[in-house]
């Protein structure tokens, strides 16, 4: 089993702190751990964020208390200590981008050549609404015109070449609105990109542990059916964010996988 989505970001740069997810990970019986960084810790990539600031106090005062907190030289040389150690589980490490489609050319100069083992894109604003903070902020808004653009920009990160994978793609949801319309023809446009692109999608558990029972485990059934369809590669992850939750409900969100 693998769990390719989880955030180091609570603890320190130290062979220590990732002792405790390999710990994790063999106690789960998960053989392979994609570690990772959100960009916004990250000073380099602090600027894709001016419009979103701009757009939301909130979000200001949220990225004013955990914009650039990490250091980008320092995660890559954790990295080369880790890589010469040898654990019992395989240890991959990568980032989450928060896709914002005028900064692919910035996002993809700032990852050249730093040798990260994976480059995760994730949809965590729409038009500038942070969707997935709290259930509030969604008052006042039209869901069908959040989902429609929701997907359309789902399916620009799918197709800049700038990622390896597309991050929880149905996360949406997390906090139970539905569109009034039918999503079948935006799932396959999506997955027909992430086909060309090469991408995979996640089936992540991440908003069910934190938002159940407003969501269900992992993406709906019918675009786990058009991905598989199009035969976009599928990688399980937890979005953990402390060693606790690497592995949680990945087996069962991967049974859903077979059954979909
Ligand atoms: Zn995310
Ligand atoms: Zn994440």
């Amino acid at each position: 089993m693998t769990d390719g989505h989880i955030h180091i970001e609570r603890g320190p740069y130290t062979l220590d702190w990732i002792d405790r997810f390999v710990e994790a990970a063999v106690k789960t019986q998960t053989d392979e751990i994609g570690l990772l960084e959100h960009s916004y810790r990250f000073e380099e990539f602090l600027p894709m964020y001016t419009s979103v600031r701009a757009h939301s106090d909130y979000i200001d005062q949220w990225l004013h208390r955990k914009g650039g907190a990490a250091s980008l030289d320092a995660y890559l040389k954790l990295i080369g200590r880790v890589r010469e150690i040898s654990y019992p589980v395989s240890v991959k490490f990568g980032i989450e981008v928060c896709y914002f489609e005028d900064y692919e050319g910035f996002v993809s100069d700032i990852l050249r050549d730093r040798g990260l083992d994976f480059a995760v894109g994730s949809v965590h604003f729409v038009d500038g609404f942070a969707f997935d903070h709290k259930s509030e902020h969604w008052n006042g808004a039209d869901v069908d015109t959040v989902y429609r653009r929701f997907f359309e920009t789902s399916v620009k990160l799918a197709d800049c070449g700038v990622y390896d994978g597309l991050a929880h793609p149905d996360s949406i949801k997390l906090y139970g609105h539905r569109p009034s319309f039918p999503l079948k023809a935006y799932y396959d446009r999506l997955a027909k990109s992430l086909a060309e692109s090469g991408m995979y999608a996640e089936q992540n558990s991440g908003v069910y542990r934190r938002c159940a029972p407003t969501v269900a485990l992992g993406m709906d059934a019918e675009l786990i059916r058009s991905l598989k369809a199009h035969g976009v590669r599928l990688v399980s992850a937890s979005d953990a964010h402390c060693p606790e939750d690497v592995g949680t409900y990945v087996a069962e969100a991967l049974r859903l996988v077979e059954q979909a």
